[in-house]
């Protein structure tokens, strides 16, 4: 090949290359972190448009999220001029599969202008069709038949695929039933789910032999972006389409398979070569992205996992920073100390952008959201809301408003139907209209209307318990500690039990949140104050784009690189989460471990690795050990500190001597840290752990499934 002549190919290694000129027949990619598979894969786009192999609607290529179709789009654009004009079938496998169906909706008795339901429309449907059929929605909740369902349409399952035994997974065994009527009910109103999107699809496919043909025909080209997280249906789907001409190209790493909790399944990897039999398997091993120390530490970590498909890493780039491993007091200090460290990036001439802090469990943001803040750091929050902003955080928020001040109206309209309490918005019209009519806020005019006959006997009964509640509060209030007020509010009207009830690991990562919030409350003198806080973190926003650090998970920093990294809360409970460590067994524990190799490789130039001693959970001080991840970093490539003087050492030494003098400190007296930080700075004798690691029973109903998340905001 005359490099002249493709200026793409230039800046690729042979075995990229190799990838990039095998064009006909299956080819797998399987390479390491940063090793260059999406850009391999991006030129191989560029190839086969600048030597027209084939035209741009004749090109199949799926990415992970939308935001890196458009980078391949915008990559491939530069690479090629004009030729990528249109490129139809760029896009993740959700917004492609919506494409195709919307061609052939009729096939699945759909019209092309159906609409797509979220998770609310999603499980408002299934409450509708559990009540029907006479379910008790309290033991069988929609939310565990809405997980069921979409797990059924990961693995390409439909109603008819449902056997007895998968159907007892749902209110003895009316699993399948309530699938059926669920897909009746979406088909009558033109709408469809997002596992519809595939699962429609592959249905149209398999049962459309000229529909099959003409997209067997059309993709002469298919190539697929980190491989390693497609699901079933993914997989049967690609496999479909890619039969006649086998022109099929993956890359993908088996290290970084992190979504196996949303059906991803690894084995596809090794599926593949035996559906294509003589696929071309390349392998990368040249990492362009970090340093040799940041590789050294995630390859060590990486190596404790069993059931690899092995593969070797080098660079050639500068030896660079050990990664650092910061052992601090708590929370707020990791937040601090984050803090200092991205000013003085800063200063050394570091961009903002270039710095990415990166989180297991999305409740973790909060504590340095509100520390950047406090300093004027400015950051973003990708793949998920920023703490205050959501749903579950602003309905907590609304109830202590509605406490803290009689007229909020808005935050009563919020609360009074949530949990559900048969106060919809016929009765909230009529409080409405008294309001108007008597010029009072709507709590005053709720009471008031509990004088008349205005609501129904049922209705009445709802709004005189919660303003009873309500007025109950509003005298705790006085004598309670502010954060115990919240717990308690949070439980007596109802709210925690309704994600507890749930039992799906939304909810759990919504409780996380809830008890994340009332744990914030501790840290200011009253609850007006807390408010205060909260209003002006919401009112943050504005114009955009001066340079920003990133805030994320680590689900969501997938694919992505960052100059300088740091990776918080390597504890155990946290990272690996709780879930997966009462969970027994490898599975889920190597999955974390993939996720700590996906963290540590996100990094170019600096990574730099937190872990707490306590942390402040449900409301009381917890010691943490660190991860057995930090444990598995190989010495040589890591350079330890910790900010206790005395050493970590010697608070290791003693964790485990439990005396639990300091069980209670931060209830109810406001600041836990601060005699602990006092006492930190005499040296030696500060070792005492305010109280060990067993002590994670909920002291309230917030948070019984313990320290898990999901961490990724919507689909993607
Ligand atoms: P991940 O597994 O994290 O998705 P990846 O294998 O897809 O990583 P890329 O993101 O494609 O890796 O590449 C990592 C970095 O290396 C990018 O900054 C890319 O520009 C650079 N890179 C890739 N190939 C080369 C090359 N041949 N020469 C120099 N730099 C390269
Ligand atoms: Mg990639």
């Amino acid at each position: 090949v005359n490099l002249a002549d493709y200026p793409y190919l230039r800046t690729l290694n042979d075995a990229q290359r190799e990838a990039v000129l095998t064009t006909d027949g299956p080819v797998l990619v399987l390479a390491g972190a940063g090793t260059g598979k999406t850009a391999a894969l991006t030129a191989r786009l560029a190839h086969l448009l600048y030597t027209r192999k084939a035209w741009p609607s004749e090109i199949l290529s799926v990415t992970f999220t939308n935001k890196a179709a458009r980078e391949m789009r915008e990559r491939v654009g530069r690479l090629v001029g004009d030729a990528v004009e249109g490129m139809p079938w760029l896009g993740t496998f959700h917004a492609i599969g919506a494409k195709m169906l919307r061609r052939h909706a009729e096939l699945v008795g759909l019209q092309s202008n159906f609409s797509i339901l979220d998770t609310d429309d999603q499980l408002r449907l299934l409450k509708q069709l559990i009540v029907t059929a006479d379910i008790d929605e309290k033991r069988f909740p929609a939310r565990a038949l809405g997980g069921l369902i979409d797990e059924w349409k990961n693995k390409g399952l439909v109603p008819a695929d449902i056997d007895a035994g998968e159907s007892e997974r749902y209110a003895n065994g009316r699993g399948g039933e309530l699938y059926q009527l669920y897909q009746d009910r979406l088909r009558s109103v033109n709408a469809c789910d997002f596992g519809d999107l595939l699962l429609h699809v592959l249905t149209i496919l398999k049962t459309n032999r000229e529909v099959l043909e003409q997209y067997q025909q059309r993709f002469r080209y298919i190539m697929v972006d980190e491989y390693q997280d497609t699901n079933s249906v993914q997989y049967l789907w690609l496999r479909l389409l890619a039969q006649a001409r086998k022109n099929i190209a993956c890359v993908g790493d088996d290290d970084q398979s992190i979504y196996s909790w949303r059906g991803a399944q690894v084995e596809n990897i090794l599926r593949f070569e035996r559906d294509f039999p003589g696929a071309k398997v390349i392998r990368l091993e040249q990492n362009y992205r970090s340093t040799p120390h940041i590789l050294g530490a995630a390859s060590g970590v990486i190596a404790h996992n069993g059931g690899r498909l092995g593969k070797t890493l080098w660079t050639e780039l500068d030896v660079g920073e050990k990664v650092q491993v910061l052992g601090v007091w708590d929370g707020p200090e990791e937040a601090r100390r984050v803090g200092e460290e991205i000013e003085a990036a800063r200063r050394a001439g570091r961009s903002y952008d270039d710095i990415a802090i990166l989180v297991r469990a999305q409740h973790q943001t909060r504590e340095f959201e509100d520390r950047f803040i406090a300093i004027g750091l400015p950051y973003r929050i990708v793949g998920g809301f920023r703490f205050y902003e959501r749903a579950e955080i602003r309905d907590a928020l609304a109830y202590l408003r509605v406490v803290n001040q009689p007229s909020d109206d808005l935050a009563f309209e919020r609360i009074v139907n949530v949990p559900k309490r048969g106060l919809g918005d016929k009765a909230l019209a009529k409080i409405h209209q008294l309001a108007r009519a008597e010029g009072l806020p709507l709590t005053l005019a709720a009471a008031r209307i509990l004088d008349t006959d205005e609501l129904t006997p049922q209705a009445r009964r709802s709004l005189g318990n919660l303003i009873g509640d309500i007025a109950r509060w509003r005298d705790m209030a006085r004598d309670l500690p502010h954060a115990e007020l919240a717990r308690q509010m949070l439980d007596e009207s109802g709210y925690t039990a309704m994600y507890q009830n749930e039992k799906s690991a939304e909810s759990a990562g919504r409780l996380e949140n809830l008890s994340e919030l009332v744990r914030a409350m501790e840290d200011y003198e009253s609850l007006g104050a807390f408010l205060e806080h909260v209003s002006l973190v919401m009112d943050r926003d504005g114009d955009r784009r001066e340079p920003e650090v990133t805030i994320m998970t680590i689900h969501a920093a997938k694919g992505l690189e960052f100059d300088t990294v740091f990776l918080a809360g390597w504890e155990e409970g946290l990272f690996p989460s709780q879930r997966a460590i009462d969970e027994g067994g490898t599975r889920s524990l190597e999955e974390e471990r993939r996720l700590a190799y996906v963290a540590i490789t996100r990094a170019r130039r600096k990574a730099v690795i937190l872990h707490a001693a306590n942390r402040r959970i449900y409301g009381q001080w917890t010691s943490s050990l660190p991860s057995r991840f930090v444990g598995e970093l190989p010495a040589e490539h890591i350079e330890s500190e910790s900010s206790m003087t005395g050493g970590e050492s010697l608070w290791r030494a003693n964790w485990s001597e439990h005396a639990d003098p300091f069980a209670n400190v931060g209830r109810g007296t406001g600041r836990g840290p601060g005699w602990q930080r006092a006492a930190s700075t005499q040296a030696g004798q500060i070792a005492r752990p305010a109280r060990v690691v067993e002590s994670r029973a909920p002291s309230v109903g917030l948070g019984q499934k313990g320290r898990d998340d999901l961490s990724v905001g919507g689909r993607v």
